[in-house]
């Protein structure tokens, strides 16, 4: 057979549509032609592939050797190809049996040894080939992660010669498995307990994650808010399968592994204030996921917030919204997901001492108020707790640390989300304006407290709302169906910036 055609898949955000390689031998002037509009990465794959079969011991044919990657809109970058080239090219010359190639797919870029070097998102792929119930032969190194797919069928290779034995039924090839990626969880895990004093800021984290809320802290530096920020994921609700197997996918593209071991668990993702709007949102010529998407399903932490260009906190104002983002490229637009939890640290001021007792800050009125402004205007109108975090008394630091652990926390966390689904279908930080009014119904005597309250404070009607979702929260957390005053005057605590701001 002079055709032949070989599986294999493309990477379009974390989709990994089916490519298929045609390939055909004809009579005429030896040559290699590459079709279906490949970059060229794909066309140095022509090289890599003659030199691995040369090497493997195979003839390369001596004839006209057309190749089509189809279809043909498809992005195609990367190594990804190679070793679905070259078994094309060995089943059309007749050197493997064609017949064997059905029901497979292949990935894996080929030295020119021969022998299979990685690849990145091989975890699509195998989601993918999957749900077609094909097999799927991937890399040695690529195993673990291809195996996190539940019911997958994928056997890994270390070479060229060891896929073509395998296909002539010379030798079998050793089936995935996980390794020991979901033992234990939640070691290394930071705990609350380890975080000494700041009852109310540990309180705030509790009620951002029962709730879902974006969390913003707000105090003097060396209080403990960065310490605070990374107990987060430990106290949030365990990850569905699905929502893990969602979260592995946007770490696969970024070719590392050390996400394997702690799969299971939330990401927490802490860019630095100077990454640049690239890093934070994705993108880039063959656009890569950015940290709110490597944050997909965890935690986006962005400390000093208002040291961060205003055109960068801009940017995040969509994702919040929609969870996901989509970069545009003059050939194609790339959707990565980012539903991820906003949790900020800010000091009050650019000393940090702003309201220190003490007088220990020496800023200016105006020093002050550009400092806050900064931070402040249409994303922190979408984060709903802004909590201030004061400096630990020096009794408190040396006392053991007796709180409670991030386990019992998580529990409570976990029963208040059950009672949002139940009632609601989403947590109470995804509430719209309407369905906020809806489910958080007050008596009429708490109705007229409460928005006189909220007047007197000159609130706006957004951070009215944005109390109601919280004061919801807090009932859930109690276990009550009411919502109470108790829960709004607390609620009403959660706004320390509005108060800072005047
Ligand atoms: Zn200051």
């Amino acid at each position: 057979m002079s055709l032949a055609q070989v599986f294999t898949r493309a990477q379009c955000g974390v989709d990994a549509p089916l490519v298929r390689v045609e390939v055909h031998l004809s009579s005429g002037l030896p040559s290699l032609s590459l079709v279906g509009l490949p970059e060229t990465a794909v066309k140095e794959s022509k090289d890599r592939v003659r030199s691995a079969l040369l090497n493997s011991g195979f003839d390369f044919p001596a004839k006209r050797i057309t190749i089509n990657l189809a279809p043909a809109e498809l992005p195609k970058e990367g190594g990804r190809y190679d070793l679905a080239i070259a078994l094309g090219i060995l089943a059309a010359s007749a050197q493997v049996p064609a017949s064997a190639l059905d029901q497979h797919e292949f990935i894996g870029e080929l030295a020119l040894s021969g022998q299979l070097q990685p690849v990145q998102g091989t975890l699509p792929v195998a989601l993918m080939a999957t749900q077609q119930q094909h097999r799927l032969v991937v890399p040695s190194a690529n195993a673990c992660e291809a195996a996190l797919c539940p019911n997958v069928d994928v056997i890994s290779a270390s070479s060229l010669a060891d896929v073509t034995a395998y296909l002539h039924g010379q030798q079998t090839l050793p089936q995935a498995s996980p390794a020991a990626a979901d033992s234990a969880p939640d070691l290394e895990v930071a705990d609350l307990a380890d975080v000494r004093g700041q009852q109310q800021a540990k309180r705030a984290l509790e009620v951002a994650a029962a709730g879902q809320h974006n969390l913003l802290f707000i105090g003097p530096p060396g209080t403990g808010k960065t310490m605070l920020a990374t107990r987060l994921p430990g106290i949030l609700p365990p990850m569905s399968e699905s929502e893990a197997l969602q979260s592995a996918s946007v770490q696969s593209l970024c070719g590392q592994s050390d996400w394997l071991q702690h799969w299971r668990q939330r990401p927490f993702r802490a860019p630095h204030h100077t990454a640049s709007g690239v890093a934070l949102v994705g993108g880039g010529m063959n656009p890569k996921p950015g940290e709110i998407s490597l944050a997909h399903g965890g935690v986006l932490f962005l400390d000093e917030l208002p040291e961060y260009s205003r055109k960068v906190l801009d940017v995040l104002r969509e994702p919040l919204e929609s969870g996901r983002i989509v970069i545009s490229r003059a050939r194609q637009s790339i959707e990565y997901p980012a539903r991820f939890q906003l949790l900020a640290a800010m000091n009050p001021c650019p000393c940090g001492y702003f309201g220190d007792p003490n007088g220990r800050c020496r800023c200016t009125h105006e020093q002050v108020q550009r400092y806050q402004n900064q931070a402040s205007g249409p994303l922190l109108d979408r984060i709903d707790l802004h909590v201030a975090v004061p400096p630990v008394a020096l009794s408190q630091l040396q006392a053991q640390p007796s709180g409670e652990s991030s386990a019992v926390v998580r529990q409570r966390v976990v029963a208040a989300r059950e009672r949002q689904q139940q009632r609601q279908g989403c947590t109470n930080g995804q509430l719209s304006s309407r369905q906020t009014e809806q489910v958080c119904q007050l008596n009429s005597s708490d109705h007229d407290w409460f928005s006189h309250t909220v007047e007197q404070l000159q609130l706006s009607a957004r951070a009215y709302h944005r109390l109601l979702k919280i004061a919801r929260t807090l009932a859930d957390l109690a276990g009550s169906d009411a919502i109470q005053r108790a829960h709004l005057a607390e609620a009403i605590g959660y706004r320390a910036l509005d108060r800072y701001l005047h």
